[in-house]
């Protein structure tokens, strides 16, 4: 049965804080408004997050979404990350946002640059 909602807790502030980057990202580099192509990467870390087979014991993770989302969404939503991560640290908790960085990315994700 494919799943519609995100049952963990974890996952649904991972879903909010993803979101919430990308729309920052976006107004800041392209529109007001979610532009296609960013809605189209939100959807996709939608879908990645609900796919996620680890849930609330997903262990400990610098790989996770490394290895499940495909090259091309990786490096976008890796530019997103590095965009709106450090901007969004007065609006959003500090340790909520960095730990996702850290955790997709590996720790200095938003320093080094690939
Ligand atoms: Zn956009």
């Amino acid at each position: 049965m494919k799943k519609t909602e995100l049952n963990s807790k974890r996952l649904k502030r991972e879903r909010e804080t993803i979101e919430l980057m990308i729309r920052y990202y976006c107004k800041k580099n392209h529109t007001e408004n979610l532009c296609n192509e960013c809605k189209e990467l939100n959807e996709y870390a939608f879908a990645r997050l609900l796919n996620c087979p680890f849930e609330d014991s997903k262990p400990v993770c610098s790989n996770c979404a490394v290895h499940c989302y495909k090259p091309e969404m990786r490096e976008k939503v890796k530019n997103v990350m590095r965009f709106s991560g450090p901007r969004m640290l007065f609006r959003h908790p500090y340790l909520a946002v960095m730990h996702l960085i850290n955790e997709k990315f590996g720790k200095n994700a938003i320093l080094s640059k690939n």
